[in-house]
C-alpha cells in the first residue's frame, strides 16, 4: 500500500491544484507555508534515485518540471518559492512515492542552504 498511489487513484481525497497525464499536485495536509503543494509522478518511484534508474523516469521528471511552473502559475509565485526532495531516512522523507514540496507565498527565511 502506497498513500500517494491511493491519492492518484482517487481512494483518498486530496485538494487538487494541478494534473496532466503523467503528474498529479495536491495541497500538503500540513503546510508549512501559504502554498504548500506536493508535485507527485502518477507512476510509482520510490524515491530520486529510483526514478533516476527508470527507462521512463527522465519523461517524469519533465512532466514534473512543467508541473513545478504550473503550479507556481496558479498560485501567483512570480516574487519566487522553494523546491524540496527529501530522500530517504537522512532525508527525512515519510512518504516512500517520490514527490517535491513546493512552498512559497511567503519570504521563506529558515534557510539551510
Ligand atoms: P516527506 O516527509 O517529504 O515524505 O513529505 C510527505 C508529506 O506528505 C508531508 O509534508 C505530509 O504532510 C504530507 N501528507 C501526508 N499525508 C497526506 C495526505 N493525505 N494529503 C496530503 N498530504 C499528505
Ligand atoms: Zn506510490
Amino acid at each position: 500500500m502506497c498513500l500517494f498511489c491511493d491519492i492518484i487513484e482517487g481512494k483518498i481525497p486530496s485538494t487538487k491544484v494541478y494534473e496532466d497525464e503523467k503528474v498529479l499536485c495536491f495541497r500538503d495536509i500540513n503546510p508549512v507555508a501559504p502554498t504548500h503543494v506536493l508535485v507527485v509522478p502518477k507512476k510509482h518511484f520510490d524515491d530520486i534515485i529510483d526514478i533516476s534508474k527508470a527507462d521512463d523516469g527522465a519523461e517524469y521528471l519533465g512532466a514534473v518540471s512543467k508541473a513545478i511552473a504550473k503550479v507556481a502559475e496558479i498560485d501567483g509565485l512570480g516574487n519566487g518559492f522553494r523546491v524540496i526532495n527529501n530522500c530517504g531516512e537522512d532525508g527525512g522523507q515519510t512518504v516512500k512515492h517520490v514527490h517535491f514540496h513546493v512552498i512559497g507565498g511567503v519570504k521563506l527565511t529558515e534557510k539551510m542552504i
